[in-house]
Order: structure tokens, then sequence, then C-alpha cells
């Protein structure tokens, strides 16, 4: 391939609303430029340039939907990582209940058909094969859609758009169940992925769509989850939006606890019978009262990340004037937004140790931090074990109980820096 055509398409600025067409000006956060956050280096990429790329989301003032200004090309993001989705038993648990929970609700049978888009290696569509519900998924992935297809799971082998959306529908008609768990981020273009979603939809359907919730991130001071990958951030004020526009309507909508604060949107066609419950009157005036329509919150956040970059650097800077060694747990995407937006590298954090053996003898993108196995740090013995994936940190904290025996305490990044005695 001609490099200089890869790099003419890498990266695509946006200069108005993916939803509305709005002027996009509205900076929420600017983090900089920055590697792609899952991109770890081998060692012999250590004296390899790195590409890096703007890393700033905004708020359109006219629909509310944040999101990036920039969309870096998805080969460039996903370079070698196969995506397979986590096999904890307690998350394989969740999956199941959610099968059996939705095949009773929408009293669905094996006259009945589901989607899944995104659906990997069939993590989730194995329970309603179990159940006996028709399925198949929507996968771009070719290594996994063969894994899922081991299973016993039909995976068509695609992105999803309005278009593909046309040619499954004629194959295989539409669907009284679609899925799309932690996808609706990834999506540059929004409106075309909701309207096929929409297509592929029977008449009295019921879309399911599971996103982190943007006033959780907020709130939560969550900003090491803004990603490339991660094109925009959704609240119900944006999103209603998003789907009447393309002839949908929201249904109802379910908060969850994972990654950090998510909801469940159950979506609906225009024309279904079904009117909003109550659950999303009352969402939509928790968003309203936080003022996420308007200008404030945003503003404030932006100031908030700020301050937090300032104060995370001024315990490293104690810490280290003090004498004190520091390693950080964890080698997860947010870790690097957050040390890479703070400019954080050896000079404050020895190393970083992680479960996945993939990862030893690599380094963290940008920072450059070694990675290694977590027996290193009873070597190390450090005086402070900074927690990068804080969404496990009380697992972290009962795994890692032996370190307290030298003193060393666990420090979590955000929502503000603390140390755990
Ligand atoms: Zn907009």
């Amino acid at each position: 391939m001609i490099q200089s055509a890869i790099q003419h398409h890498e990266v695509t600025q946006r200069t108005t609303c993916r939803h509305c067409g709005h002027p996009l000006q509205r900076s929420l956060v600017d983090l900089g430029a920055q590697p792609p956050c899952e991109a770890i280096l081998p060692e012999s990429a250590f004296y390899e340039p790195e590409s890096i790329y703007p890393l700033h989301a905004k708020v359109c003032e006219h629909c509310w939907l944040v999101q990036l200004d920039a969309d870096v090309s998805p080969e460039k993001i996903y370079t070698e990582y196969a995506y397979y989705s986590s096999y904890s038993d307690s998350w394989l648990a969740h999956m199941q209940a959610y099968a059996e929970s939705i095949c009773s609700k929408l009293r669905l049978t094996e006259r009945n058909q589901v989607t899944e888009i995104a659906s990997n290696d069939g993590y989730l569509l194995q329970y309603f094969v179990k159940l006996g519900i028709p399925c198949y998924g929507i996968d771009p992935a070719a290594n996994v859609a063969e894994a899922a297809r081991g299973r016993g799971i039909e995976t068509v082998v695609s992105f999803f758009t309005a278009e593909v959306a046309d040619r499954v529908a004629k194959e295989r008609g539409r669907s009284d169940l679609i899925i799309a768990n932690n996808v609706f981020g990834h999506i540059p273009d929004i409106n075309d992925f909701v309207q096929g979603l929409k297509r592929i939809l029977q008449d009295s359907g019921t879309i399911t769509i599971e996103i982190p919730h943007v006033m959780r991130l907020m709130e939560r001071n969550q900003f090491d989850t803004i990603y490339h990958e991660h094109y925009c951030y959704h609240s119900l004020i944006a999103d209603t939006r998003i789907f009447e526009s393309q002839g949908l309507k929201l249904v109802s909508v379910e908060e969850l606890p994972t990654h950090g604060g998510s909801i469940r949107m159950h979506v609906a066609h225009r024309e279904d019978s079904r009117d909003p419950d109550e659950s999303v009157e009352r969402l939509l005036s928790m968003e309203r009262s936080q003022g996420l329509d308007t200008i404030v919150p945003y503003q404030a956040f932006g100031e908030r990340v700020r301050q937090t970059k300032r104060s995370l650097l001024r315990f490293l800077i104690d810490a280290k004037e003090a004498g004190k060694r520091i390693v950080g747990y964890g080698a997860p995407g947010k870790g690097n937004t957050l040390l890479n937006y703070c400019g954080i590298r050896e000079d404050f954090i020895d190393f970083v140790v992680d479960r996945n053996p993939y990862k030893h003898g690599k380094f963290l993108p940008g920072s450059r931090i070694p990675i290694k196995e977590v027996d290193a740090v009873f070597d190390a013995r450090p005086d402070y074990l900074l927690i990068l994936p804080w969404n496990i940190s009380e697992e972290i904290m009962r795994q890692m109980e032996a370190v307290r025996a030298w003193g060393c305490q666990f420090v979590l990044p955000i929502p503000e820096v603390k140390p755990i005695p």
C-alpha cells in the first residue's frame, strides 16, 4: 500500500454536528494529541514513531450531542487487536440474565428473530440459541465471526450501515429484537446507523441499546473514558431527538451500573402502540435538572478536568519529592488517556502491571511506561499503587490486599486523586 494514500485518510475533521449539522464550536474538554489508547507498543517498535491524533470532545449547542471533532479511521485505531468480549463469569451471568428477561418480557418464541449488532464472538447470542430463539449477529471482524460460527451462531461479516441493513432485511427478514450493546458510541455516522436499525426492525419490534451515560461521565469526572474510538457520548436529551429524526421513539430506559454508569434504552417504531413509560420522563427530567440542555454543566466539566490534572500532578510531585515509589496497576485504554493527558511517564510511575500476559514486556502508548506481570509489585515494594481501571478498583484492592504488609497505599486518580489508607 502507498503510505501517502493511507495518511491522507487517517483523520477527518468534523466542523458540524454528526446528528443535526449545526456548527460544532463548543469545547467540552481538549485532551490534547494522543496515540490511540489501545495501541500498546512491542519492544521492536520502541524506536519507531507513534501516530498521534487530536482528542477533543465538543458539544453541539443545538441538539446537545457530545462528540469528538475528528474521526480517526478505524484501521488506525484497531491495528493489532482482536476484540473478544470479556469472558468473566460475572459478565456472562449478566448476559444470560438479560437474554432470559428480555425473551420473557417480549414473549419471544421460535417464530421470532433476534439480531445483535457488533455480536463479537457470540458471547450474548449463545443464550438466545439455548432458548431456541432464531438469531444472527453482524460484526466487522472476520476472526471473531468465525469464533461465533463455531458456537453455532450465524454472523454476517460487515460494519452496520443503512445500506447493509437493506441487504440483510431482504435476505433474512426483519427482526423482533435488535440488540446494540456498547457499540452506539463507536459510530461516526449516527443517523445512518439508527436508520439501519429501523430498516431491520419488525413493525412491533424492539431495539435495545446499552451505552455509558454522559450525565454520569460528567458527574463522576470520568474524562479518561473519552477515546478516539468513542465518537459520541450519549444523553437522552440528544438521543430522543436522534430517534425521532429517523422515525423511531424511545419507549423505556433502565439505568445500569456497568462502565461507571450506563443506560439501556428500549426503542420502537414511531407508529408503535406503546407510549413512552414513566422511566423516560424521569431520566429526562434528571438530565434537565442538571442543565444538560444548557451550556453550563459542559463548561464546568472542562474546568473540573483541568483541575483534576493539576491535583494529580501535585500529588505525584509531592510523592516524588518525598522519595516515594509509585507503580501503576492495570493497562486499560482509559489509563492511557489519563497518563497522556497529564504528561505522566516513567518520571513518576516506575512501571505498570497487568494480568494480561499479552501485554507483558510491552510499553504503554505515548507515555512508554513498561508493562510487567503482577508479581513485579511484590519485588519492587512501592509506596503507592495507582489504580488505573477505577471501575474495578474494589476487586483490585481485594486481589492486591497483600501490598498493605509493607505500608503501600492504593491511590485512585478520579473523581479526585485520593490515597486509600
Ligand atoms: Zn447537533
